[in-house]
């Protein structure tokens, strides 16, 4: 009698075990479901990512949490921001070969050597992978419920979920930085130029901030295609480009206007210091000994400076830079218009030397 009642007390627990994880299951997919739909209206990474953290918090109510999307040129990764672990950073660190942590890009948190270090059993660490034609990433996790045979298939199918969402996000944020960028120089394009300026004076009348631009031409640059080829030409415009884009602030916008003429607008800049920027460039430049081949190649640039004027006109800033630039032209290249006027004291008689 009492061993029967215990058989049946077993098959009863049994029973009521595949129930629980029957009905367990149904719920973590209908909670999938939700999510999945949710994660395709989602607009950005962090969105995206956001969203599958959610999902798996609901579902399995993990302790930690990391993801970690390996692009072309950079590691992103996003941390549970409320147990965010130096630990776990080494291990990504050391999972994907990164030397120095400063490439890291981190999507919700910026890290901090002295944060309070949680103690985590790192055996107890599961990750999964994922690969895309335009990405690959891993999830680390450490969960905090049992997990159950089917938390493996719900993983999966939300990391299936994300890597559409995030292939999509990819794929659109290449056309849009296709529609705005130089694809050769990698400065913006004339187009995004103008609306960038368009946005940067409405700001500088709204604060009432200085705002000037200045406009550069390379030298006689028809000479350089003619002496050694147009791919040479092309990389004396990259090596250009990358001395300007390395010595203009953040905030300083770089735009290719046309061939081998370049405009930078400056936020909050008066006159005399784009002067005295165009300037600097114009040696820094002039100084640059260009290899390509078997050639080394000097050129210079003729610059025009401008600024906002009270009737915040922006066909007006960039004519008086055009008109500035045309004025270099004919004093004999190489040089800054309006050009910086040098006070020297002689000391004996005082007089300032022009
Ligand atoms: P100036 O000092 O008066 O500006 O003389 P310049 O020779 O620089 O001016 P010009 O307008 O006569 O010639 C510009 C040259 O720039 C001609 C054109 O082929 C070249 N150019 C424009 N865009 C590119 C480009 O993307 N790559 C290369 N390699 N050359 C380009
Ligand atoms: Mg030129
Ligand atoms: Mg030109």
């Amino acid at each position: 009698m009492k061993q029967s009642l215990n058989r049946l007390s077993n098959k009863m627990t049994a029973v009521l075990s595949m129930i629980f994880k029957t009905a367990q299951k149904q719920a973590d997919h209908k909670k999938l479901t939700h999510h999945i739909v949710e994660l395709n209206k989602k607009q950005s990474s962090l969105e995206i990512i956001s969203e599958v953290a959610l999902c798996l918090k609901d579902i399995l109510n993990y302790r930690l949490f990391a993801f970690v999307i390996k692009k072309e040129n950079s590691v992103d990764i996003w941390l549970d921001p409320r147990m965010y672990k130096k630990s776990l950073e080494n291990i990504v660190l050391k999972d994907f070969n990164i030397k120095n942590k400063e490439s890291l890009n981190y999507l919700n948190h910026t890290f901090h050597d002295d944060e309070q270090e949680e103690k985590f059993d790192m055996k107890d660490l599961v990750f999964y992978e994922l690969t895309d034609e335009d990405c690959y990433s891993r999830i680390y996790m450490l969960p905090q419920n049992q997990m159950y045979d089917h938390h493996d298939e719900v993983v999966h199918l939300i990391l299936q979920g994300c890597s559409t969402a995030l292939s999509r996000q990819i794929k659109m944020e290449q056309l849009r930085t296709a529609a705005v960028m130089d694809s050769l120089t990698g400065c913006y394009n004339r187009r995004e130029f103008e609306n960038q300026l368009k946005r940067n004076i409405s700001r500088a009348v709204r604060h009432k901030n200085d705002l000037s631009v200045f406009m550069f031409d390379l030298d006689h640059f028809k000479n350089v295609n003619d002496t050694y080829g147009h791919l040479a030409g092309d990389k004396v415009l990259q090596e250009v480009t990358r001395i300007v884009k390395n010595n203009i602030r953040a905030d300083d916008i770089l735009a290719r206007y046309g061939g081998e003429e370049f405009i930078v607008i400056m936020p909050e800049t008066s006159k005399t210091k784009a002067m005295e920027l165009a300037d600097r460039l114009r040696i820094k430049i002039s100084n640059k000994l260009i290899v390509h081949g078997d050639d080394t190649i000097k050129v210079t640039a003729s610059f025009g400076v401008s600024e906002l004027t009270k009737s915040a006109d922006m066909a007006r800033i960039i004519q008086d830079a055009d008109t500035m630039l045309y004025k270099a032209k004919l004093n004999g290249r190489n040089t800054v218009m309006p050009g910086l006027i040098k006070v020297v004291y002689n000391q004996k008689s005082a007089k300032a030397i022009l």
